[in-house]
């Protein structure tokens, strides 16, 4: 089996972006994934030769479960089954109480916890992401998805983190 990423974080923060930004035109979604349901949407994706599996784990609706439910959920999900967690904050907004929730359960995760500050679309946001050292995760990594800023560099760390 391909090693597994799971991209995990609150509604809008980018998630779905940063996949598509990934992805790139290969996008096939793998529908053989233990775990994945329809609120889990497993990719096969592949950067520098290697392939990987990339699961989005926002799909679901957070009004039904209860956000903070949701976002529990899909951390302990992806300690379980990923590989390497990448955990996607918006730095235009900032660590909001989830955010917290969410880096209090990934901080105990036995495996490597990437963090990324999205939606730093320019150089003047870069402080943006420096404060987001206060998730107590390590250093954020700043990146757009949106416009792929820093997103190859990302997907290098995302690789030697395997
Ligand atoms: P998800 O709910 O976490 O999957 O978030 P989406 O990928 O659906 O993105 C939510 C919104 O944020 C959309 O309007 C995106 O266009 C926007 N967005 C995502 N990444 C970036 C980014 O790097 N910069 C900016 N400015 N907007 C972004
Ligand atoms: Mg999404």
């Amino acid at each position: 089996p391909l090693p597994v990423v799971a991209i995990v974080g609150r509604p809008n923060v980018g998630k779905s972006t940063l996949v598509n930004r990934i992805l790139g035109r290969r996008a096939a979604v793998v529908q053989d994934t233990p775990g994945v349901t329809r609120d889990r949407i497993a990719y096969e994706a592949l950067w520098n030769g290697k392939r990987f599996t990339l699961v989005d784990t926002g799909g679901w609706d957070p009004k039904a479960a209860g956000l903070g439910a949701s976002i529990t959920r899909q951390a302990e999900y992806a300690m379980n089954t990923a590989d390497v967690i990448v955990f996607v904050v918006d730095s235009s907004v900032g660590a909001t109480d989830t955010d917290l929730a969410a880096a209090r359960i990934l901080r105990r995760a036995d495996r490597p916890v990437v963090l990324v500050a999205n939606k730093v679309d320019d150089e003047r946001s870069e402080a943006n992401a420096a404060e987001l050292w206060s998730l107590g995760l390590g250093e954020p990594n700043p990146v757009s998805a949106l416009h792929g800023r820093n997103s190859g560099d990302l997907l290098d760390l995302i690789l030697d983190a395997m």
